[in-house]
């Protein structure tokens, strides 16, 4: 049986997700070539914490820091460092906090200056499969709506779905069922119903979908080393349109993110 939160555990999960995206656009305007990921690590941790609340994913099974930076092959959990960010690259941010005793958990992919159109393509093509699955996840689908829509989107603009790595609920712990994958059948897998919170976050390669891990024990890459994109939102299962309890619009109205129509 799914857990499904209260109104005030809904409320407590979308102040955590406020936080997390308020933090990823405070990100976005520091994003330029010569920034380095440790950099962003930092500022992430002294945001988080002057708003109240503490960083999520810092000592989490054992991360060393309080972002995820993961840049160009790199999929998900890459370790910040002294790495100096270059013009064309893309970054997979992303981030958690604890308020309350609840998490927020919300990503997104920023490009550094001027990116490959191809590359361009992937971001968007990600964003997108992100919306169609939040379109889906309303009571009474199926997980398994979510993840086909996520890949039937991606796929059909020639991109490839990571498999290994997926979305999950989310509450007073970052990770909690159920798994939710950016792949599937329609009507398959657990019944979504009101008040259930998850993390959709399409992890979408522009080459094969196959990855390996780093010998840091965290960073997951792309196997062929093209790029990958990851965009992530906490959501909560309404009847009717999904409440979604993170938002992009403050990075995407400070225009450091990507230019969508969405
Ligand atoms: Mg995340
Ligand atoms: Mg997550």
């Amino acid at each position: 049986m799914l857990k499904v939160k209260s109104a005030e555990e809904i409320e407590w999960l979308r102040e955590n997700n406020q936080i997390v995206s308020k933090t990823l656009a405070e990100l976005g305007r520091m994003i330029r070539p010569g920034i380095t990921t440790g950099e962003l690590d930092r500022r992430a941790d002294e945001f988080i914490r002057d708003h109240g609340a503490v960083p999520g994913f810092l000592g989490y099974g054992g991360f060393p820091n309080s972002i995820c930076t993961s840049v160009n092959d790199a999929v998900v959990h890459g370790i910040p460092s002294d790495y100096e960010l270059q013009e064309g690259d893309i970054i997979s941010i992303d981030c958690g906090t604890i308020k309350h005793g609840y998490y927020g958990d919300t990503a997104y992919t920023f490009p550094v200056g001027e990116v490959d159109e191809s590359v361009m393509r992937l971001l968007r093509a990600t964003r997108e499969s992100l919306f169609k699955g939040i379109e889906k996840a309303v009571a009474g689908n199926r997980v398994g709506d979510i993840g086909h829509a996520v890949q039937q989107h991606a796929e059909n603009a020639g991109f490839s779905v990571v498999r290994e790595m997926v979305g999950h609920g989310l509450g007073s712990n970052m990770h909690e069922s159920p798994e939710v994958p950016n792949y599937g059948k329609q009507g398959r897998g657990s019944k979504l119903r009101e008040g259930l919170v998850i993390c959709i976050e399409p992890m979408i390669n522009l080459g094969s979908r196959n990855i390996k891990q780093d010998r840091d024990g965290w960073t997951i890459r792309t196997m062929d080393g093209k790029p990958s994109a990851h965009y992530e939102l906490a959501i909560s299962v309404s009847n009717g349109k999904a409440d979604v309890l993170s938002t992009f619009d403050y990075i995407e109205q400070s225009s450091t993110g990507i230019q969508t129509q969405q």
